[in-house]
């Protein structure tokens, strides 16, 4: 159960604003302590918003979905950053297994990726977050048109309160916060990917293109779901 109030929530959007980063997951380490736990995709520039976490919160849970369609260099990222920065991550995964979804529904991406998002990222991110009180996501303002208005903190539909302490950094300020940091970046980062999903719904984007554009490519589809409809 969340510890605030829509008038408390409110109250942090607003003071959030001027805050930066570090100071709102601080803020929110404080109140939610274990009950605050961080999603990533281990996409680009995750190790960003990671490492800024668990500086200040060591054990922060970090949860990761694993779809059963990313590329294999993200699972490799995954389990490189995990044990180097001994992060407290928890793995979740659909209902059934890889083999067992495309033989039943075989490359549902192609022709309804909204319900392959559905059974592949969004159950599982509902199942992850039960039990926690305070979601902190890495989405940005910048990301892409669906995320210019997202607040500093908010209680989502589910009635969980959920916190985007980089909400206002553009592309470069997290990547020069990682430079500053000598953190890793994704590995296909310097292939010409910057956002980074599922293997089949994500391309390299070419140079003025918004960072979002390689996610879905061809289709009007800009969000898995996770941050739309949970
Ligand atoms: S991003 Fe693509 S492959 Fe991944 S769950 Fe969504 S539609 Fe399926």
């Amino acid at each position: 159960m969340s510890v605030l109030t829509d008038p408390q929530i409110a109250a942090m959007n607003v003071e959030f604003e001027s805050l930066a980063p570090a100071d709102s997951i601080r803020a929110t380490a404080h109140l939610f302590g274990d009950g605050a736990a961080l999603s990533t995709s281990f996409g680009a520039d995750s190790m960003g918003l990671i490492h800024m976490a668990t500086r200040i919160k060591p054990d922060m849970r970090v949860i990761f979905i694993d779809t059963g369609w990313h590329f294999p260099e993200t699972l490799e990222f995954m389990q490189a950053m995990t044990a180097r920065f001994k992060l407290n991550l928890q793995v979740f995964h659909p209902q059934i297994s890889h083999e067992h979804f495309v033989k039943q529904h075989g490359y549902l991406y192609q022709n309804d990726p909204d319900r392959c998002c559905a059974i592949n990222k969004v159950e599982p991110m509902e199942r992850a977050i039960q039990g926690v009180d305070c979601w902190i996501s890495g989405v940005r303002r910048s990301q892409a048109s669906t995320r210019v208005a997202t607040p500093n903190i908010e209680r989502r539909p589910s009635g969980i309160v959920k916190v985007y302490p980089i909400v206002r950094w553009s592309t470069k300020q997290i990547y020069d916060y990682m430079q500053a940091q000598d953190l890793p970046h994704h590995p296909l980062w310097d292939k010409g990917y910057i956002s980074i999903g599922c293997a089949p719904c994500t391309q390299r984007i070419g140079a003025g293109e918004d960072e979002r554009a390689g996610r879905w490519r061809g289709q009007s589809k800009i969000e898995c779901g996770l941050h739309t409809k949970i």
